[in-house]
């Protein structure tokens, strides 16, 4: 267990720390704080959270969907994962060696960045799914981001911050693990997107105030919250900007039928779409 005092979110923001933007409001019984300063939505307190972890939980409907999309997605990964090595390593200037990717599930981009020579190793605080990655021979491991002594040139966290309750710690964790000139790629929902305008415009209509869906996703954020949170931990933001679920290059490794690309697709060109990434480099230690 962690002896550090916790932060009372009630008073400050999870990410910029000031308590003099915080706007509260009640939305379907749950109270939600917005910060004018940096753009983040969120709930003060974490009532729910994954064992052994200071995150919310992924329920099962989310862990059996994504269990299912990897015997059907590897071409997907395989095409990610061609191009972004080659956006990595324009940023890097030079060879990208390794990857880490936090909450990593069934592990996806395992074979496809295996095939590209890059050394990828995933974790997650779920051991469903290191028992996943003994049954299908992927390196898959149940450990804390405190416990990995190991560097690496690039890590991934997609669809993870959004679940946890100190994101500065967690990002300040992510720093340590990468080598000199390494990248975080966030990916993450954008509480500006079309669905989650639809999400906000009464509390009669949506339980979820956009992407805030108690218990699991407690932290919304903006393309300025994300901004602020690169330059906060003195991270270079390399790119921050919104896309459609099914992006050529950024997209998530899902199996989508017609109608759901279809509507991605146009939210997406009017830049309204669900996904929020991220790319950031450490410049200095
Ligand atoms: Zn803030």
């Amino acid at each position: 267990m962690s002896t550090r005092t916790k932060t009372n979110y009630k008073i400050c923001c999870p990410i910029c720390s000031l308590s003099n933007k915080l706007e509260k409001f009640e939305w379907n019984q749950y109270d939600v704080i917005h910060c004018k300063n940096c753009d983040l939505d969120y709930c003060s307190e974490m009532i729910e959270k994954e064992v052994g972890g200071d995150s919310s939980p992924v329920h099962m409907e989310g862990i059996n969907m994504m269990a299912d999309v990897f015997f059907k997605t590897g071409d997907l990964a395989n095409n990610y994962a061609k191009k972004r090595k080659k956006i990595y390593e324009q940023i890097l200037g030079k060879k990208c060696i390794n990857i880490l990717e936090i909450g990593c599930g069934p592990g996806v981009f395992y074979k496809s960045w295996e095939t590209l020579k890059v050394n990828w190793t995933g974790i997650d605080i779920n051991p469903y799914w290191k028992k996943f990655g003994e049954d299908n021979n992927i390196p898959i491991f149940n450990t804390s981001t405190e416990s990995i002594s190991k560097k690496f040139d690039v890590i991934m966290a997609h669809q993870v911050i959004e679940h946890v309750e100190d994101p500065l710690s967690f990002m300040k964790n992510i720093k340590l693990m990468l080598n000199p000139g390494g990248l975080i790629h966030l990916e993450l929902p954008n509480q500006d997107s079309f669905t989650s305008k639809l999400r906000r415009i009464s509390s009669t209509i949506s339980y979820d105030y956009g992407f805030i869906q108690p218990p699991m996703h407690l932290r919304a954020y903006r393309q300025k919250t994300i901004k602020y949170l690169f330059n906060n931990l003195d991270l270079e933001p390399k790119m921050v900007f919104t896309c459609s679920n099914n992006d050529r290059i950024w997209g998530q490794v899902r199996d989508y039928n017609f109608n759901q690309k279809l509507i991605f697709t146009l939210a997406g060109k009017i830049g309204l779409g669900s996904l929020l990434i991220g790319l950031a480099q450490k410049i200095n230690e």
